[in-house]
């Protein structure tokens, strides 16, 4: 045999299980398919500015990151704590009193904070806060539909609705509403942010806990039961052997190499723009609540990650979700230049990521931890078999790793 334990894909989920293998003193090696780690979390260099393939933030929030990621070590550039919100009367920052005092009196007399609202909103968010075995055990129903119960209603539910549309890349308040509160948890727990380096920071730690190189462009386009063992093939022509495999590929990937049904998916796409000038010093995420356009949001990232841009520019990011073709590049600019307050024109574009496969559905009812072991040696792991999310990545391949550990080292 190969090593003991073979991972295909070297994401978060394949990188976590990987190290938690290794850690356990087993040998492993790890297959990606594409030209580096990291999966769904990337950070392309260009012309010194780092954009993320897809914006998307760190919550050091989450259980799993404050129990396997050494944050201090990633030098994560935190956002504001609240959002700045384009409606027709101006821009309103709703920021958290306790983080920036300065802003309380007008998030106070905002439009968005109406005492009803503000009751059935803490209605629905005393789920959330509570906790997380109650908020499990209770029934799941759409995100939608949770904010029906709750009586939420008016400009307050509107923010919300447009701040969780880009999170969960959908618009229709079809998402688990267990999944949502659960991410409203983190949020209200944690300031998230991105890590100096950039985001693909996170998978080269996970990384840095392997005793042997990801083995890069090795596609694994079989597995099927070999010697009592599982033989995966890989794109090259190389057959490599092992008694256990972990299949840590995405979701859609996962489902064809295990003949399990593919998971829906949501896409997004991501617009980076070079800017000399800061359309304004505000380092909150910037939403909509007009919803006149595209976007679902954008921000100076540079203002919340100086590391972001080169000395003397700035770096701006604008959101969409993927439908079709997706809107154009004068569309995506305008809105963006009117939710930011300022004039677009002289933007240029750094480059643009187009995400298909962003997010698995996750609809209710939610299942947050699904089976890793699909019999015999041969594991599953990511995203899709806990929640969407880097929380839902990190814990599902420490899930696979005790369980392979378990059976290779029963008495360990
Ligand atoms: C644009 C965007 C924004 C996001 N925003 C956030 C956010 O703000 N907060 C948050 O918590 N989460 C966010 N997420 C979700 C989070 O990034 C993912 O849930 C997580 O990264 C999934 O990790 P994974 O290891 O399960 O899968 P993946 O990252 O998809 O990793 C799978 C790996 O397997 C490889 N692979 C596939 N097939 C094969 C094969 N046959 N052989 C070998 N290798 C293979 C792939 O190349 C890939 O590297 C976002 C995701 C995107 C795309």
């Amino acid at each position: 045999m190969d090593a003991d334990v073979i991972v295909i894909g070297a994401g978060l989920a394949g990188l976590q299980c990987a190290r938690h293998l290794t850690r356990a003193g087993l040998t492993v090696r790890v297959l990606e398919a594409s030209d580096d780690i990291g999966g769904r979390v990337r950070t392309d260099l260009v012309d010194g500015f780092r954009c993320d393939r897809g914006f998307q933030l760190l919550n050091p929030a989450y259980p799993a990151v404050k129990r396997d990621v050494d944050v201090r070590a990633l030098h994560l550039q935190s956002f504001g704590r609240g959002v700045a919100v384009r409606d027709a009367a101006g821009l309103t920052v709703l920021a958290d009193p306790t983080r920036h005092p300065s802003r309380a009196v007008a998030t106070l007399r905002s439009p968005y904070v109406r005492p009803a609202q503000l009751k059935a909103a803490a209605a629905w968010a005393a789920a959330a806060l509570g906790p997380v075995k109650r908020l499990l055990a209770a029934p799941d129903t759409t995100f939608a539909a949770s904010l029906d119960a709750a009586g939420l209603e008016g400009p307050l539910r509107t923010l919300l609705e447009r701040f969780i549309t880009g999170v969960v890349l959908e618009d229709e308040g079809t998402t688990s509403a267990t999944f949502v509160r659960l991410l409203v948890r983190a949020f209200a727990l944690g300031t998230p942010g991105v890590p100096a380096q950039g985001m693909s920071a996170l998978p080269a730690q996970l990384a840095a806990g392997l005793s042997r190189p990801v083995e890069l462009r090795r596609r694994a386009t079989s597995v099927s039961p070999i010697g009592g063992g599982w033989g995966v093939q890989a794109d090259d022509g190389v057959l490599l052997t092992a008694p256990a495999v972990v299949v840590a590929a995405d979701p859609v990937s996962a489902a064809r190499l295990t003949g399990s049904p593919a998971p829906a998916m949501k896409g997004c796409v991501t617009w980076w723009f070079a800017v000399d000038e800061p359309p304004s010093d505000l380092d909150f995420l910037h939403l909509d609540a007009t919803r006149t356009g595209p976007v679902v949001n954008a921000a100076v990232m540079s203002n919340a990650a100086p590391s972001y841009a080169p000395a003397g520019r700035h770096l701006v990011q604008a959101t969409t979700l993927l439908r079709g073709e997706g809107p154009s590049e004068a569309e995506v600019r305008a809105h963006a230049g009117a939710i930011l307050g300022a004039d677009p024109a002289s933007w240029e574009v750094v480059t643009v990521h187009r995400v298909e496969r962003a997010l698995p559905v996750q609809a209710p009812p939610v299942t947050v931890r699904q089976p890793v072991h699909l019999g015999d040696g041969l594991y599953v792991t990511g995203d899709h078999r806990d929640t969407a999310s880097i929380q839902g990545a990190l814990v599902s391949g420490r899930r696979a790793a005790r369980a392979v550990v378990r059976r290779l080292r029963p008495a360990g």
